[in-house]
């Protein structure tokens, strides 16, 4: 699909600072349902039960076994192309970061550099109370041994945001000072639906940066993107790395 039209064509240099900002249709691609579709995981289950600090604190069984089973799916996972081909933009264009919505990982298993998870990682285990990360095994049975205490005396939880808490704050603040200096950012697999993340991409844009979507679907974002490509990133961001790889060649 991609043939970057010349004027974008001409915004990239090995100096260009790049950003790929990721959603979860990026790791939809490597078989991880997403959470808003109508097949996803809250068409299923109720967020506020199983996504917050109220519904953890009800029945923190119920939760950790949600987390363990999303773990476990995701460790049956593998990056996919999309991921696969970040990596080697990274390489082209040493001056870039990925920003990520996702808790699953697959971007520092493929590879990527400078990532910023903006929700968390699904793989970190944190002290409910003192936020302390805690070192304690991926997988246990809650109901068995119950779920580990932090020397606190706090309750484990999963190290992801969950609904009514903040973003990281020095994660989203790194994050954001990436977006204001990129010259280009890629918004990938994003629905840019869920503020304040969705914010990233209109603030790029903004600050003069090239945007180009990449998502099989619109989004509130595509009309506003100098370049949107409708199809999935493991299609899209492999010919785009070929095309660039020969232009700076
Ligand atoms: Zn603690």
């Amino acid at each position: 699909m991609p043939n970057l039209p010349d004027h974008l064509l001409r915004r990239f240099t090995p100096e260009t600072r790049i950003a790929f900002f990721t959603g979860a249709g990026i790791s939809a691609e490597s078989g991880i349902p997403t959470f808003r579709d109508k097949d996803g995981y809250w068409s299923k289950y109720d967020p506020m039960r199983l996504a917050s600090v109220q519904g953890f604190e009800a029945d923190p069984e119920l939760v950790w076994n949600w987390y363990l089973y999303r773990r476990e799916k995701i460790m049956s996972v593998k990056p996919n192309p999309g991921h696969a081909s970040i990596t080697k933009f990274q390489k082209l264009f040493p001056d870039s970061c990925v920003i990520t919505q996702n808790v699953d990982g697959l971007h520092k298993q493929a590879g990527n550099q400078n990532i910023y998870e903006l929700h968390g990682n699904i793989f970190i285990t944190r002290c409910l109370e003192c936020r302390q990360e805690m070192d304690v095994p991926m997988i246990f049975d809650p109901a068995k041994e119950g779920i580990p205490r932090c020397d606190c005396g706090g309750l484990a939880r999963p190290g992801v945001v969950w609904f009514g808490e903040s973003l990281p704050v020095q994660t989203l603040s790194d994050a954001m000072t990436q977006v204001q200096q990129v010259d280009v950012l890629f918004t990938i697999g994003s629905s840019t639906a869920v503020y304040p993340a969705a914010q990233i991409p209109f603030d790029a844009r903004n600050n003069g940066a090239v945007v180009i979507e990449i998502n099989p679907d619109q989004t509130p974002f595509t009309s506003h993107a100098d370049l949107a490509m409708h199809a999935p990133s493991g299609v899209v961001l492999p010919q785009l790395f070929e095309e660039l790889y020969a232009a700076l060649a």
